[in-house]
C-alpha cells in the first residue's frame, strides 16, 4: 500500500490545498508505488512562509546550545532508524542499500557534527584603537530559508541543509525533489519527534516549476540553499539576486580521474568503477571521464572493461546487486539519448550502450554499464553531465596534457589522480581547477567535516559541510559591535596624535 504523505507546517502533517497529488514510485520496480504525496501550490507556500516568519523570532533567540541539543537527538533517533530508512532510500532512490544506509550515515555524521557546532559559532573580539572600547564580530542567523533539494542522495542532502541551517538560527521551508519526497518526509517526521518547535522546520513537497520556484520568489524568504542541475541553480541564482535574498547552489559536475603511467593499475580501476557506476553514476561528483597516459591506456581500458562486464544490474535492495536502476524514465531517455551522441560523434562503444529488461529487472528504469573509448574531450559526452552510468576514457600524452583535459570543461567539482609520484601528485594538487581533489582515491568519498562544493558551474555562493567557508557561513551573516564606555566622543581615524 502506497504511504499517504502530507506537508508539515506550523508543526502540523496536512495534505495540500488543492488536494493534488503526486506518486512517487520504486525506479527498480515500477509497479510499487511507494507514497501520494502533496502537490503543493501558492496557497501551502503562503502558510508554510508565513508559519516560518512567524516563528522565526523566537528561535533566533533560543540559545544556540539548546537548538543544537534537538540536533544531537535527532541524530540519535536516526541512528536508531538507520536500517528502516536506509531501505527506504535504497526502494525510493534506488541506489544499492549499503549506499543507501551511507546516505543516512552521512546525514547521522551531519546530525553530530552541527549540533556540536552549535556551541562553536564564533566570531573574533579585538583590541579597538581607541582606550576604553572594545569590539567584536558575531554570527547572526539570516531569517526564513527555503532549502532545494535533489533526488541522488534523499537524506544526507536535506541533512547538509537542515541541520546547519536549524543550528544558526533561520527558520526553514524544505521542498525536496519529488522522486524521493518519502524520505523527506521520514527525515522531518524524526526532527519534528525530536523536538523542534511548531513552524521552525516546515516540509512543503511539490514540482520544482511549480512549488519550486514560487517558494524560492517568494517575498518572506530570505536565503535560498539549492543543489541539483546547473540550468535550475543558475536560473535561480539570477532571480535571487534581482530579488536581493542570499543564494548559495551546488550543481553539476563533469568529473574525471587522471591515471598516470605510474598508477597502481588495480586501484584505479577500483576507482573508476566505484566513481563511475557507483549510485547508476547519478552522483554530482561522478567518475564520468578517465584521462589514462598513453602508455597504460590499452592495458587500462582493457582491465577496467573486464571489471564493468562483472557488475550485477537489479534491485538495490537484492545481496547480489552492483548497480541499481536511473531514478526515472525520462533520466533514461538522457541517458540514452547521450549514448547515441557518443556513437555519433565517433567515440568506440567498448561495453554496455543499451537499457536492460532481463529478469528481475524488466519492470525498472535499467541501463547497462557503459564504457567509451578513443573519447575526444571536446566531444559532447566529454564535456556535458550526462549523469548516469557512463564513462568516457580519454587517452592522455602526458600530465600536463591529463590537466588540461580534466579542466577543459565547464565544471569544477571533483577529480582524482592515480599516482605514485609525488611530483605528480603535488602538480595535479596544485593545478587542478575543481572544488575537490583526490590522491590515489576515486572522485566521490567526501567527508562532512570539510567544506563540499565545486568551482566554475558546479557551485556558486558558500560551500556545503563543515569546516571554514562551509554551511555556517551559508547560514550566517557577520555583524561588528563596537562598544565605547570612555564616556567621550571617540573617532576612530582621527583622534591620532
Ligand atoms: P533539478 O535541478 O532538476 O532539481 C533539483 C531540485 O530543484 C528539485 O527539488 C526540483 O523539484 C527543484 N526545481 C526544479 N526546477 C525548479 C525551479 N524552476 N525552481 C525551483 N526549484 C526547482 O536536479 P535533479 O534532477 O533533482 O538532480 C540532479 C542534479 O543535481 C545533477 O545535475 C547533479 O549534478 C546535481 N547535484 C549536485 C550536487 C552538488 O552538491 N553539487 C549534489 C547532488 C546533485
Amino acid at each position: 500500500m502506497p504511504q499517504n504523505i502530507k506537508n508539515f507546517i506550523n508543526g502540523k502533517w496536512i495534505d495540500a490545498v488543492g488536494g493534488k497529488t503526486l506518486k512517487s514510485i520504486n525506479p527498480a520496480d515500477t509497479s510499487d508505488t511507494i507514497g501520494i504525496i502533496p502537490r503543493s501550490g501558492q496557497k501551502d507556500i503562503d502558510m508554510a512562509v508565513s508559519a516560518a516568519r512567524n516563528a522565526y523570532e523566537k528561535w533566533r533567540l533560543t540559545p544556540a546550545p539548546r537548538r543544537g541539543e534537538i540536533i544531537l537527538r535527532a541524530a540519535e533517533m536516526l541512528v536508531k532508524r538507520k536500517q528502516d530508512l536506509g531501505e527506504l532510500v535504497t526502494r525510493e532512490m534506488g541506489k544499492a542499500l549499503p549506499e543507501g544506509l551511507g546516505d543516512v550515515q552521512e546525514a547521522i555524521d551531519m546530525a553530530y557534527y552541527m549540533g556540536s557546532e552549535a556551541r562553536r559559532l564564533s566570531g573574533e573580539t579585538v583590541p579597538s584603537e581607541l582606550p576604553d572600547k572594545d569590539c567584536k564580530s558575531i554570527r547572526v542567523p539570516i531569517g526564513v530559508f527555503a532549502l532545494i533539494t535533489p533526488w541522488n542522495f534523499p537524506t544526507a542532502i536535506p541533512a547538509w541543509k537542515l541541520f546547519p541551517s536549524l543550528v544558526c538560527g533561520n527558520t526553514v521551508i524544505f521542498k525536496p525533489s519529488s522522486y524521493t519526497a518519502v524520505c523527506a518526509a521520514r527525515l522531518v517526521e524524526i526532527i519534528a519527534e525530536a523536538g523542534i518547535p511548531p513552524g521552525v522546520l516546515n516540509l512543503v513537497h511539490g514540482t520544482g516549476e511549480e512549488t519550486g520556484e514560487y517558494l524560492a520568489a517568494h517575498p518572506g524568504i530570505d536565503g535560498v540553499s539549492f543543489t541539483g542541475s546547473t540550468a535550475v541553480g543558475e536560473k535561480l541564482a539570477k532571480m535571487c539576486s534581482a530579488l536581493d535574498k542570499e543564494i548559495s547552489c551546488e550543481m553539476g559536475g563533469k568529473n574525471a580521474i587522471i591515471v598516470m603511467d605510474d598508477a597502481k593499475l588495480e586501484l584505479a580501476v577500483e576507482g573508476a568503477l566505484w566513481g563511475g557506476f557507483g549510485t547508476t553514476g547519478q552522483r554530482c561528483t561522478a567518475a564520468s571521464r578517465v584521462a589514462a597516459h598513453e602508455a597504460v591506456y590499452d592495458k587500462f581500458l582493457d582491465m577496467l572493461t573486464k571489471a564493468a562486464s562483472k557488475l550485477r544490474l537489479g534491485s538495490g535492495l537484492s545481496k547480489t546487486t552492483d548497480v541499481g536502476p536511473v531514478i526515472n524514465e525520462s533520466q533514461m531517455q538522457k541517458i540514452l539519448n547521450y549514448i547515441e551522441i557518443g556513437k555519433k560523434e565517433g567515440a568506440r562503444l567498448a561495453i554496455g550502450g543499451k537499457a536492460y529488461k532481463e529478469g528481475a529487472c524488466a519492470k525498472g528504469y535499467f541501463i547497462e554499464p557503459t564504457i567509451f573509448a578513443d573519447v575526444n574531450p571536446k566531444m559532447r559526452i566529454a564535456q556535458e553531465e550526462i549523469f548516469g552510468p557512463v564513462v568516457c576514457l580519454i587517452k592522455a600524452k602526458d600530465l600536463k596534457d591529463a590537466i588540461n583535459i580534466v579542466n577543459d570543461v565547464k565544471y569544477g567539482l571533483s577529480s582524482a589522480i592515480y599516482t605514485q609520484d609525488v611530483n605528480n601528485s603535488a602538480i595535479a594538487e596544485r593545478d587542478l581547477d575543481t572544488g575537490l581533489v583526490y590522491i590515489n582515491a576515486s572522485t566521490i568519498g567526501a567527508e562532512i567535516q570539510l567544506p563540499f562544493g565545486g568551482t566554475k558551474k558546479s557551485g556558486l555562493g558558500h560551500r556545503e559541510a563543515g569546516g571554514r567557508g562551509g554551511a555556517i557561513e551559508m547560514f550566517t551573516k557577520w555583524k561588528v559591535i563596537y562598544r565605547d564606555f570612555s564616556g567621550t566622543l571617540q573617532k576612530a581615524q582621527i583622534d591620532k596624535d
